[in-house]
């Protein structure tokens, strides 16, 4: 099966430095991370398009078509935080489930970053849209935005700004993407071996690939099971019925 392919959406860039601390400048770390993760992707086996690979600055209509136009599943935008706070968090649209951003938070708290939440945003001005552009602007393409740690606290700078430690990072953001997706694939269904033994005690096994395992419990073949035992099926396609009939 093809691998899923995944943008990556490097936030901020040229003269839009993002959130700065004296030297550093968010723009340059989530470049950095963005272009591990897409090395990482890639050896994965991923088809990776980025927004942006240099240090331009793009317009919100420029990145937002950026990525609406990747065609891909998913969207990782990659963000510093700021503001006063610690740790890791991923924020998800309004219209997707949780997981992918539960995922990658673990993830990152796994590689040590301390682990403050998973969230949506709502919009105060218009209910029911999310409240950043990239999740609003780029359906139905699933983007979650990961705010990596905050640049204005000092312990989380101390890991930021290390080069390794942001090569890690992008490492993690990637285990819980492809965890995601490995979730995501539709699985073969599980079958089981199942013997009938009928009234005149007769062992006859049951074909293996007419049977399922939904949930914990077996389903044959209904039309199958007739045969077996001797009776007669019959499916009305009007009314959706199936008679299984045993009359003598
Ligand atoms: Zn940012």
């Amino acid at each position: 099966m093809p691998k899923q392919s995944i943008t990556i959406d490097p936030g901020h860039g040229g003269t839009d430095p993002g959130a700065v601390y004296e030297n550093y400048l968010e723009k340059d770390w989530t470049l950095d991370i963005s272009l591990h993760m897409a090395e990482e992707l890639r050896k994965h086996g991923h088809p990776v398009s980025l927004t942006r690979v240099t240090d331009i600055r793009l317009t919100a209509s420029q990145r937002a078509k950026l990525v609406r136009e990747s065609g891909t599943a998913v969207c990782i935008s990659n963000h510093i935080n700021s503001g006063g706070g610690e740790g890791a968090e991923v924020i998800y649209s309004l219209h997707d489930e949780r997981y992918l951003a539960a995922l990658i938070l673990e993830e990152l708290a796994a590689a040590g970053m301390k682990k403050r939440r998973v969230y949506t945003r709502e919009s105060t001005r218009h209910p029911g849209k999310d409240y950043y552009y990239i999740h609003r602007d780029t359906r139905p393409i699933e983007t979650v935005i990961i705010e990596y740690g905050f640049i204005d606290n000092s312990n989380d700078r101390a890991k930021l700004s290390k080069p390794e430690f942001r090569k890690e990072l992008a490492a993690a953001t990637v285990r819980g993407i492809t965890e995601y997706l490995a979730l995501a694939e539709p699985k073969p269904p599980l079958s089981a071996s199942v013997m009938i033994i009928d009234q005149s005690g007769r062992k006859i096994e049951f074909p293996k690939e007419k049977t399922q395992i939904i949930q914990g419990n077996t389903y044959l073949e209904g039309r199958e099971l007739t045969n077996i035992l001797g009776g007669k099926a019959r499916w009305d396609a009007d009314s959706k019925t199936a008679t299984f009939d045993f009359k003598r």
